[in-house]
């Protein structure tokens, strides 16, 4: 049996030990910690809908009708009208023939490579992708290919002379630390070239990205042809939990006999299936809250240009703040503390570099981001830089 301590102490001294902080209120632009209203900038709550009154009702009806518990796996008797009809509304909000829903995300990345792909097969996979893809990837006994970071041309390099029985090209939509954009116009072709398919994770850009909120298929305009397999998470801008898989009805129907992480799971409470389907009507009824988000992610980086933050690139809610280091990152975090203000670091493994990774929300006040903006200028050790006042 191996002594974990020193593992334990060496992440402590090397600034990458994790810990959890207990809130003890509601998602939203304050929450409540230690008895403390804290400002919060780190949740991907990007509509503001996990606390919404319409979503917390339908979750009550829910389980006045249903209860709490699914009872048993889809496949055995756990399938409720309520997980049907949300997959029914998925597929239709987002103009595919079948939807799937998963328990989490990170289920239903392993669900479509473990399904698709075996030995003898290539995946193709963006250096920044999700934790959850990887290990899908590697689950999958597919040789794993890893292209770097938004490059297709260097993807399509990767694959030359190579012979594959099956290729999946897997990316985010959204990168989540980065909350760049995937190159998809350029992968899309890449994949028809090769006669692969191309699978989109759309956690951070279901619900946020495009005039409907579909998201990044739809900021690009690609159709279920181009794009043939797209997973979306709801426990992010739809406020409740799960995702779903979103395709062709043999992909769907092939997911339901062979996916490991579908099959062998109780299904998620129907409850928080109505929840979900309650946020989607909202995605669709109110435009105005990703109006609203678009106008607050602006307002955000003309005031850190402003200030000369060191904000990276993005035109997502997710707009990560360059930091030197991980001790420097866990520095910053403890003193916007001080300020009320929560914000996480993401250290390495997570991300190759350090940063404060700030989220925004539908809603957040103007007021709100200008209390972070004026608290980010005035803390010591951040890194100014003229080239990324843009
Ligand atoms: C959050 C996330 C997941 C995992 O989704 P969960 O429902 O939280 O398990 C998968 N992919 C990406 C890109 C994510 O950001």
């Amino acid at each position: 049996m191996k002594d974990l301590a020193p593992f334990l102490v060496q992440r402590q001294q090397q600034h990458l030990y994790r810990s959890r902080a207990v809130s003890d209120s509601a998602q939203g632009p304050l929450i409540v910690r230690d008895g403390r209203q804290l400002l919060n900038f780190c949740s991907n709550d990007y509509l503001g809908l996990a606390a919404h009154p319409l979503v917390r009702e339908a979750m009550h009806k829910g389980i006045d009708q249903y209860g709490v518990g699914a009872g048993a796996a889809h496949l055995v008797n756990g399938h409720s009208r309520a997980h049907h009809l949300l997959e029914q509304e998925l597929a239709e909000f987002t103009g595919r023939s079948r939807a799937l829903l998963f328990s989490t995300g990170y289920m239903a990345n392993l669900g479509v490579a473990t399904a698709l792909m075996q030995r003898g097969d290539h995946i193709l996979a963006d250096r920044n992708n999700h934790a959850s893809i990887l290990d899908a990837a590697l689950l999958s006994g597919a040789r794993l290919i890893r292209y770097d970071h938004n490059n297709a041309d260097h993807a399509a390099q990767r694959l030359q002379g190579l012979r594959a029985a099956e290729t999946l090209i897997m990316t985010d939509g959204v990168f989540s630390m980065d909350g760049d954009i995937a190159p998809l116009m350029e992968l899309a072709s890449l994949a028809q070239q090769q006669q692969a398919w191309l699978m989109v994770d759309d956690a951070h850009g279901f619900g946020v990205l495009g005039e409907q909120g579909v998201g990044t298929l739809d900021h690009y305009g690609l159709s279920p042809q181009q794009v043939p397999i797209l997973m979306g998470t709801l426990g992010k801008a739809l406020g409740g939990a799960g995702a779903f898989v979103a395709g062709s009805d043999e992909l769907i129907e092939t997911l339901i006999q062979t996916a490991r992480s579908y099959i062998y799971t109780t299904a998620s409470p129907p409850a928080v299936a109505e929840a979900v389907r309650a946020a989607l009507r909202l995605v669709q009824a109110e435009p105005e809250r990703r109006s609203q988000l678009n106008k607050l992610i602006r307002y955000f980086r003309a005031g850190a240009a402003e200030r000369k933050l060191p904000l990276a690139e993005s035109i997502t809610p997710i707009q990560p703040l360059r930091v030197a280091n991980s001790e420097m990152a866990l520095q910053l975090t403890a003193e916007l503390l001080k300020h009320d203000i929560q914000i996480t670091a993401m250290r390495p493994p997570t991300v190759s570099e350090a940063c404060l990774r700030i989220t925004l929300s539908a809603a957040h006040t103007e007021n709100q981001l200008d209390r972070l903006l004026d608290t980010l200028a005035e803390l010591p050790g951040l890194v100014r830089t003229e080239a990324d006042a843009s």
